[in-house]
């Protein structure tokens, strides 16, 4: 990934070679001024010359074979390789132009816009700051230094204007407040509110990446918080919207999406614990119940994992991972439940239970605690320690025994359900720690204990292949 300065370099003689200024301009130099890490795509504009002419030229630059991307009709070019293992630098250019508000002038196409113009078309004045290749900084709205200064976010045009235009700025707009911690200029909160409702012409994968990349964002209780506030979130993510309101008791602090915000935001970076944290209580507006000792919320786990499930689905996430932060949804409780008078089997079922989402579920865990005003983690630090344990004990994992054909060779029986059941006796005792699936004489000692349940698991007249009575 080039430095800023080799970036400067190569624009200057970009420049040279093209007879066209070229400035770096949006999030890069609104990054750079904040003094927030390189990013690691950059977006340039240039005065006159071609996008893809420039691309063109950049690549040569650079001594780059990947080809470069035009878009014709947009008037951009992207040129984009790999820089390290995983890791790829980006550049996208496109030559100053206007947008569809001014598409009534005589030739929008042929007639290059100002830097003024082609800023108005931005979403926010902190992102339309340039950078020259002298290290020059220009503010085309002559409002975007201070708005940085200031942490705001302004629209270089009428908020409705600039909204009505790409209604998915109105969640970039949540998202920069997010991530940088931001407030919305007043303007700009109340033009989310008036529009809020187009957000849904905007396609589903646009936004889904805004959610997740305010979701992954250090601020992302206070992102939340606004597109609640503004309807953006009925919007998007009607089931995340109702937990608003719903009220909890006991250890909670606030209401359940509250709770929720907070959970995301104190939980790691990682997008599936972090989609786990938002949904963990879904369930809960629907199965809200007055009890005399406060709210209930039973089985809010396995409605909420149903739910996580239609809402992601919707947003097309891959499918595998819907099932993980489903999952998740489901299983959370369990390791809160936890208390130190729990029986070496308790913690091996939920060692099993969790399988390779252990550490996740565990994540989460310490998010939803650290959400509530629960005292401390301590109890996870423990259960912890002794899930270790059990990780020790069992390198294979808890499973049956003895697999199915070692079932019929052993009794010469049909297959039939009575497999599947004599599997669950075995995996209860390896759960039990009645039988120690690591042993050597571990098939031995199965069979020992299953010919001691004989009546559980055998074959029923009528079953598959099985004499009916
Ligand atoms: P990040 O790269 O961290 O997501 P960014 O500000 O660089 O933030 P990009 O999506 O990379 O955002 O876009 C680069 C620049 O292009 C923005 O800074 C902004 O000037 C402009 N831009 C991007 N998307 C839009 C949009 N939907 N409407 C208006 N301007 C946009
Ligand atoms: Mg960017």
């Amino acid at each position: 990934m080039p430095s800023a300065r080799a970036l400067r370099a190569a624009l200057a003689a970009l420049e040279a070679a093209l007879g066209s200024p070229a400035w770096i301009v949006g999030g890069y130099v609104r990054d750079l001024l904040l003094g927030r890490p390189e990013a690691s795509d950059v977006d340039l504009v240039l005065e006159s010359a071609p996008a893809a002419e420039a691309g063109e030229w950049l690549r040569r630059h650079w001594g780059r074979r990947e080809p470069v991307v035009a878009f014709e009709r947009f008037g951009t070019a992207q040129v984009s390789f790999l820089v390290g293992p995983g890791e790829r630098f980006t550049v996208e250019l496109v030559r100053a132009r206007r947008e569809a508000y001014l598409r009534h002038s005589r030739k929008p196409e042929v007639e290059a816009a100002s830097l003024e113009e082609d800023a108005s078309r931005r979403d926010f004045t902190v992102n339309t700051l340039l950078l020259g290749s002298r290290g020059q900084v220009v503010d085309p709205t002559g409002k975007g230094l201070e708005d940085l200064r200031l942490g705001v976010l302004r629209t270089p045009l009428e908020p409705a204007a600039t909204f009505s235009e790409d209604p998915l700025r109105m969640l970039r707009a949540a998202r920069f407040a997010a991530q940088l911690g931001f407030r919305l200029d007043p303007s700009v909160e109340e033009g989310l509110r008036e529009s809020a409702a187009r957000i849904r012409i905007v396609s589903v994968e646009r936004v889904r990446d805004e959610l997740l990349k305010l979701l992954l964002a250090p601020g992302a209780a206070a992102g939340l918080h606004l597109l609640l506030d503004t309807g953006l979130l009925a919007q998007v993510a009607p089931e995340v919207a109702q937990m608003a309101g719903v009220e909890q008791g006991g250890y909670h602090l606030g209401d359940v999406f509250l709770h929720s915000a907070l959970a995301v935001e104190r939980s790691p970076g990682a997008r599936v614990v972090r989609l786990a944290a938002l949904l963990h209580d879904v369930g809960k507006p629907g199965t809200a119940r007055v009890s005399p000792s406060g709210p209930t919320f039973h089985r809010h786990q396995q409605v909420g994992a149903e739910i996580a499930r239609q809402l992601l689905r919707r947003l097309r996430l891959p499918n595998s991972e819907v099932e993980r932060v489903a999952r998740l949804v489901e299983l959370h409780m369990h390791p809160i439940q936890y208390r130190s008078e729990w029986a070496d089997s308790a913690v091996r079922r939920l060692w099993h239970r969790a399988g390779d989402l252990l550490p996740e579920l565990l994540q989460l865990a310490r998010a939803d605690t650290l959400a509530s005003g629960y005292p401390g983690t301590g109890q996870l630090d423990e259960l912890e320690r002794r899930l270790e344990v059990v990780a020790r004990e069992n390198p294979g994992g808890l499973k049956p025994a003895l697999g199915g054909a070692q079932l019929k060779a052993w009794k010469g029986w049909p297959d039939g359900p009575w497999i599947g059941r004599a599997q669950r006796l075995l995996l209860e005792a390896a759960v039990q720690g009645e039988l120690r699936p690591g042993d050597d004489d571990a098939e031995e000692a199965a069979r020992a204990h299953l010919q001691r349940r004989l009546a559980e698991w055998r074959p029923r007249s009528g079953e598959r292949g099985m004499p009916s009575a």
